[in-house]
């Protein structure tokens, strides 16, 4: 893969020290170039992260002018100019009722910072039995234990299941593995949905904080959009039970589905969002966690002190760095370009794997697309999860100058490979053509491997 040979001889503890990884050096536009002077078209964004891609030079002279002024100030004693633009940058076009922002420096730490947030909003209001959280299978919410506890992906949680959080977990809305020949796209939303309810009675209202989803599913299964009225029925759920809806856009969010937040598609509105990856774009580490005019009151105004907190929140280079990429954003119109290129993205993927035998399902929105692989596709048969058909995908495509974001075969049989595309939002229909080339390539031969 690279002429390198250093990457052998590591001191760091990567995520599989078995794999030799390429050295990346240098970032040209949607493109990651290694040491060997390979290039990489990033159809993932890494891992839907870089959406200016890799050399934007105005994010990167405001970072630089931040460094120069102030690099860093802590939060006991100071608040600073970037972190308050930022705030009112956000809140001013947030989905109604969220007023307030809390920075932190990823997914992980935005959603622990949300449960944590919840329960003590409860706390605060004397509903200290409110101890429960409802999450989904097949989800991913971050790394840390309580993060990793409302997860629904069981490999991921194997190792830790007795030390986390005791959290329920419904089936999620996927159209493709969980409706009904016989229910149409709005009543199966509606029984998905429902599940919601029937969890909430079975643990007793008055014990339940929260419920956490991803908008639009990301990492676990791949681009999974919700059924028209499925959010809906889960705020009304929320509502009826006084529950708190936490909208996890850690992935799908910023822009990435072509409205700024995901849930704005939805018509809904929640008490808690988390965002991150696509807010700082790879140009800084940053998530946030917006919040409820309701939630930070009944805090500020109760105790007085959100019992939480990081050495890094509130980041002054972080949010200058996230504000200069949002300002990108929305100055070249680029949620403008996320859908139209989402839209040819989608086309492509159909018009290469529309047929073909072992793609089962083409899905996602925006610049938020993902096929899931079958090897029988009239049943929905996924492959043998063991032959790992995803990451040999991942590895094909490597070969193929072409970063995507490979999953699945974790998740008990219940849905198969898959591969994430979260290309950067200044793709272009040449870039969008070269990814459909590229992954057809990958794929045909990691599947000729596996089916040998
Ligand atoms: N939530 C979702 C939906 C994610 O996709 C991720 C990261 N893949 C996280 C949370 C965790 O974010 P981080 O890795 O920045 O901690």
């Amino acid at each position: 893969m690279t002429s390198d040979p250093r990457p052998n001889r590591t001191h760091i503890l990567h995520r599989d020290p078995s794999r030799v990884l390429p050295v990346a050096v240098a970032g040209d536009g949607p493109f990651v170039i290694d040491s060997a002077g390979r290039r990489y078209l990033d159809a993932s964004g890494g891992a839907a992260v870089s959406c200016l891609g890799h050399s934007e030079h105005r994010v990167i002279a405001a970072i630089k002018a931040q460094l120069d002024r102030l690099p860093y100030a802590h939060t006991s004693f100071f608040t600073s100019e970037p972190a308050e633009a930022l705030a009112d940058f956000l809140i001013s076009r947030a989905p109604e009722g969220l007023e307030h922002v809390y920075f932190i420096s990823g997914g992980s730490e935005a959603n622990e910072t949300a449960l944590k947030l919840a329960r003590q909003y409860f706390w605060e209001k004397g509903e200290t039995g409110r101890r429960h959280f409802i999450a989904r299978q097949q989800s991913y919410h971050g790394n840390t234990l309580g993060a990793l506890s409302v997860g629904g992906n069981p490999a991921r949680r194997a190792v830790y299941e007795p030390i986390l959080l005791p959290v329920s977990h419904i089936p999620p809305c996927f159209d493709y593995r969980n409706r009904r020949a016989d229910e149409t796209s709005e009543e199966y939303g509606l029984r998905a949905a429902n599940e919601l309810e029937t969890e909430i009675l079975r643990l007793g209202p008055e014990t339940v904080i929260a419920f956490i989803a991803e908008t639009v599913g990301g990492a676990t299964c791949g681009a999974i959009t919700p059924a028209p009225g499925y959010f809906r029925r889960i705020r009304e759920i929320c509502d009826k039970y006084g529950v708190l809806l936490i909208l996890d856009e850690v992935m799908c969010g910023m822009g990435r589905t072509g409205t700024l937040f995901a849930c704005e598609q939805e018509g809904v509105s929640p008490d808690l969002l988390t965002c991150a990856k696509g807010l700082g774009a790879g140009y800084q580490p940053i998530g946030a966690c917006l919040m409820s005019g309701e939630i930070y009151d009944a805090i500020t105004q109760g105790s007085g002190t959100f019992q939480h907190g990081f050495t890094y929140i509130g980041h002054a280079t972080a949010c200058a760095g996230a504000l200069a990429v949002q300002q990108v954003i929305e100055e070249d119109g680029l949620l403008r370009n996320c859908q139209a290129m989402g839209d040819a993205l989608g086309a492509a993927l159909r018009d290469r794997f529309g047929d073909h035998p072992h793609i089962g399902d083409i899905r996602g929105r925006g610049l938020f697309r993902a096929i899931e692989l079958v090897e029988d596709r009239a049943a929905k048969r996924p492959f043998d999860l063991k032959l790992k058909l995803h990451a040999k995908i991942r590895a094909e495509a490597m070969a193929e100058g072409l970063m995507v974001y490979p999953g699945g075969g974790t998740i008990d049989g219940r849905s198969g490979d898959h591969v994430l595309m979260a290309p950067p939002y200044i793709i272009t229909q040449a870039g969008v053509d070269m990814i459909a080339t590229r992954l057809a390539a990958a794929v045909d031969r990691a599947v000729a491997a596996v089916m040998a």
